[in-house]
């Protein structure tokens, strides 16, 4: 699944490669993905020029003069830039060719994705776009503003992190890393935090996901590729800090991965690795 730095970065190429180029050709292969909130098809974008890629929440939106194109790619959407003469891929789900002759592909091996065609600025019919959550990269995202919603919490901090409607956004990769620089066992509640945590948690955010979206962009990469490499506890064996073994725990049916050493239990019931000689 695309995260905030995948998206940004996706979104960054796709604007040097589109914007203001004139939509000449539309393919929709897979029309349960699509949900048109006008009336019509994916014809009406035919001689339509791309004025800009936004990314809001976790979708894209392609502004095409007075229309939106919001992709939400969920769990295996993937966006590619293609000519014309590359084979179709198996598990496309449309594409728009271009005036200059490049295509954008937009794929999905588990038609999970959905993609929403709305009159520009209309995104009520698009779910999930109101998330509303506050953007982790942006400047009003303070210590203060931080530490005064997590004040109001009662769920564990893993889940809070990964809530859309008060953070934008923190998927399940960048949740485990944050916390892994955090210091945070995945199951700490968080009202059990202090105001130091909550702003060591803040300045981990803010330190994880800028370092990930610059290493991202540094490796410029396909957008089809997904650049995890250099996580640190994310589906990891070892933690490179202690060369602990990286423990994965359920949180509410996610997998968490966490080092048990650097990250260790805060609240009684969870198993305490670091004493069962493992
Ligand atoms: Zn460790």
């Amino acid at each position: 699944m695309p995260e905030l730095p995948d998206l940004l970065y996706i979104q960054a190429r796709l604007k040097e490669a589109l914007v203001g180029r004139r939509v000449v050709g539309e393919r929709l292969r897979e029309p349960v993905v699509m949900r048109f909130a006008v009336r019509g098809n994916l014809s009406l974008l035919l001689g339509r020029r791309l004025d800009d890629v936004i990314r809001h929440a976790h979708f894209l939106v392609f502004r095409f003069e007075d229309l939106d194109l919001a992709v939400n790619p969920m769990l295996a959407g993937r966006f590619r830039l293609a000519q014309p003469d590359e084979k179709e891929e198996r598990d496309l789900v449309f594409l728009l060719e271009f005036d200059s002759g490049v295509q954008l592909r937009y794929r999905d091996e588990k038609n999970m994705g959905k993609a929403y065609l709305l009159a520009k600025g209309d995104w009520r019919a698009a779910a999930g776009m109101q998330a509303g959550g506050i953007d982790v990269l942006s400047p009003e995202f303070t210590r203060e503003r931080f530490v005064s919603l997590l004040k109001r919490r009662r769920d564990q901090v893993r889940l809070f992190l990964m809530d859309k409607r008060a953070l934008d956004s923190i998927g399940n990769a960048y949740a485990d890393e944050i916390l892994f620089e955090a210091g945070l066992h995945p199951k700490t509640f968080c009202r059990t935090l202090s105001h130091d945590d909550a702003v060591a948690l803040h300045d981990a955010i803010v330190k994880v996901m800028q370092e990930a979206v610059d290493e991202v962009a540094r490796r410029a990469e396909p957008i089809d590729v997904k650049v995890r490499d250099f996580l640190k506890v994310r589906l990891r064996d070892v933690c490179p800090r202690c060369g602990s073994k990286v423990r994965k725990a359920g949180v509410r049916g996610m997998d968490a991965y966490f080092c048990p050493h650097c990250q260790p239990a805060t609240r009684s019931g969870l198993v305490d690795w670091t004493k069962t000689g493992r």
